[in-house]
């Protein structure tokens, strides 16, 4: 048996590559950028009008900053959408609204509200200084300044920075396609009414599947498996072929007569990287290699499932997407002793109790059986506490929020 360490080290030097595509930016959306971006115009791309209200020359209203009104013949409009073509010579202005271009001639723009005017005459009772409410080509960055870091997740406003700029697509990391293959005999569906005695409802199916939706990553297939080699072996080949990035397999991994999944991968060409890791739940974990393809299996019990895939599998679909691996971990103060007497690394389900402004505070669950699901829905993560590790009440600890 391997530490945790050690698994998640040979877990790092076998990481599947990335796929890297440019995709439109409604698709972008949440993805990583695989690329910096750098500005392909300037900002604004052309000197433009802050307020509504009159494009004019300085020169001729500076006596209006000196508390004296002047008045200046209105000889058009520049409307958003809509510029005003022409020249504006001494003496005159232009009626501008908030975005349109500043025509000819202007330097600055004066607020409705210091004006009195006409369609034809305005005056201009209040200018401060030459150039005020003007937002000038450029001023707030030049063409090939860098606009975003590669790495950076996609949200609303990078997307409107980029809409703004005349990008339709952006390079991202693509999603890893994950096979989910689900083995047991005794398993039944979420449809069957009928359940007999000896038969257990699969709930890894919907929970892997979701989880692995969670942090990004796309279902290629999902196929359930009688205990059987030889359909284990098939379904592994198929998903290889499928050209999955993971094969993600639930159960049949332990010492049991009818655990396949191990032998199949090896007899479908896998490399095996590990097999058991000294910890408490998930001692069964198994992980192999193909051609860049990742397979696990996951050991069959919900929470055994939940707690590998958690802490082995969510960091590989995250790396593979550019996001970062333990991006919301987090230090909190331990409310009541927690200690590990055993002689396996134990994941420990916690609730985390957050004041705003203090520290927050962690207590284990009340349940911590790998079979009882009920112990990962009360609690909101987990912290890892090495062989013999005892944890005061009032100590800091690190904790892996689910
Ligand atoms: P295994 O790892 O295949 O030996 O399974 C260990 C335990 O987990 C057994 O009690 C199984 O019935 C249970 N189990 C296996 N697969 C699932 C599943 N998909 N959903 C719920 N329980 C499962
Ligand atoms: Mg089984």
């Amino acid at each position: 048996m391997i530490s945790i360490e050690e698994a998640q080290q040979i877990l790092k030097e076998n990481q599947p590559a990335p796929r890297i595509t440019d995709v439109c930016l409604a698709e972008a959306h949440a993805c990583c950028l695989a690329d910096d971006i750098s500005a392909p115009e300037p900002s604004p791309r052309y000197t433009n009008s802050a307020m509504d209200g009159y494009a004019v020359r300085w020169s001729d209203v500076q006596a209006a900053a000196e508390k004296e009104s002047v008045s200046l013949q209105v000889i058009g409009e520049s409307m958003a959408g809509v510029p005003f073509e022409e020249e504006v010579g001494f003496g005159e202005t232009v009626q501008i609204s908030t975005g349109a271009m500043m025509p000819q001639g202007a330097d600055t723009v004066v607020r409705v509200e210091d004006t009195d005017g006409s369609d034809q005459t305005v005056r201009i009772n209040a200018v401060r200084k030459q150039g005020q409410d003007v937002r000038f080509a450029g001023e707030e960055f030049q063409a090939g300044s860098r606009l975003l870091k590669k790495g950076t997740v996609i949200k609303s406003r990078e997307l409107a920075l980029l809409a703004a700029v005349g990008f339709d697509t952006v390079p991202v990391f693509n999603p890893p396609k994950v096979a989910l293959l689900i083995t047991g005999t005794e398993l039944t569906g979420l449809h069957d009414k009928d359940i007999k005695p000896h038969q257990i409802r699969d709930s890894n199916s919907i929970m892997l599947a979701s989880a692995i939706k969670e942090v990004g990553g796309v279902i290629s297939e999902t196929v359930t498996i009688q205990d059987n080699l030889k359909s284990t072996i098939q379904a592994i080949t198929r998903s290889l072929n499928n050209k999955a990035d993971i094969i993600l397999c639930s159960g049949g991994v332990s010492v049991g007569r009818h655990d396949h999944v191990k032998n199949a991968a090896e007899a479908a060409g896998f490399k095996q990287l590990f097999w058991r890791i000294r910890q408490k739940p998930g001692k069964p974990l198994f992980a192999s290699l193909k051609n860049g393809t990742l397979l696990f299996g996951l050991p069959g019990n919900p929470v055994s499932a939940y707690m590998c895939f958690s802490y082995y599998v969510k960091p590989i679909l995250a790396t593979f997407q550019g996001f970062p691996t333990c991006k919301n971990c987090l230090t909190a103060v331990v409310e009541q002793e927690i200690a590990n007497h055993g002689k396996r690394t134990n994941f420990i389900r916690v609730i985390i109790s957050k004041i705003p402004d203090e520290i927050p505070s962690i207590k284990k669950t009340a349940t911590q059986g790998s079979h009882m699901l009920s112990s990962i829905v009360q609690a909101d993560g987990y912290i890892i506490l090495q062989p013999g590790e005892v944890l005061a009440g009032g100590s800091l600890v690190k904790v892996f929020p689910f």
